[in-house]
């Protein structure tokens, strides 16, 4: 049994706004669909945790959300988002790593959920600058899930979160396959 860590971006209100949407509000979303995907399967028995934060600042949420994963025997941590840009035309999903185990988890994900998703040239990007990324000790990745200051995007993914769990779920899967 593999245990999986996965944190919602942000408290409550203090992600990305766009379309009518809130970032905090639609990753929970996922994250129900999520950790629902993951204990289905039966050949790679997996039980998720969700790590939310709600009523804490952004930087109160992160902290916490370290000490949190940090604390748990998890094998791997994903954090969601939605990612925003002042261009409503910006669209795509992304996963972003830091650790060398990262980067083929972020593969593994993006390999499935980002032709859902299509738009950004880089599905998977390395960031040095991401304190969950950087301070968790499991393999962690962060994945976008896609713009929600598109409304395709937006849209797609308020309608679709079983889908975009499904492909996260199945990346993180085969990852583990891999390992072991
Ligand atoms: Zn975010």
């Amino acid at each position: 049994m593999k245990r999986v860590a996965i944190d919602i971006g942000h408290a409550n209100g203090t992600g990305a706004r766009g379309n009518g949407f809130e970032e905090h509000e639609q990753c929970k979303k996922l994250a129900v669909e999520l950790k629902k995907a993951l204990e289905a399967f039966k050949l790679c028995p997996i039980q998720a945790d969700i790590i939310d934060f709600p009523e804490m600042s952004n930087g109160g949420d992160l902290a916490a959300t370290v000490r949190a994963v940090n604390a748990g025997n998890y094998a791997a941590c994903i954090s969601l988002h939605m990612d925003a840009s002042d261009s409503p035309k910006a669209k795509g999903a992304h996963v972003c790593y830091y650790s060398e185990r990262g980067k083929e988890l972020a593969k593994e994900i993006a390999l499935r959920l980002c032709p859902q998703l299509p738009g950004r040239a880089n599905t998977t990007v390395k960031r040095t600058d991401l304190y969950v990324l950087k301070n968790t000790r499991p393999v962690a990745v962060l994945v976008e899930c896609g713009f929600i200051t598109n409304p395709n995007d937006a849209e797609w993914v308020d309608k679709n979160p079983d889908r975009v769990a499904l492909s996260i779920a199945l990346g993180i899967a085969s990852f583990f396959d891999y390992e072991n």
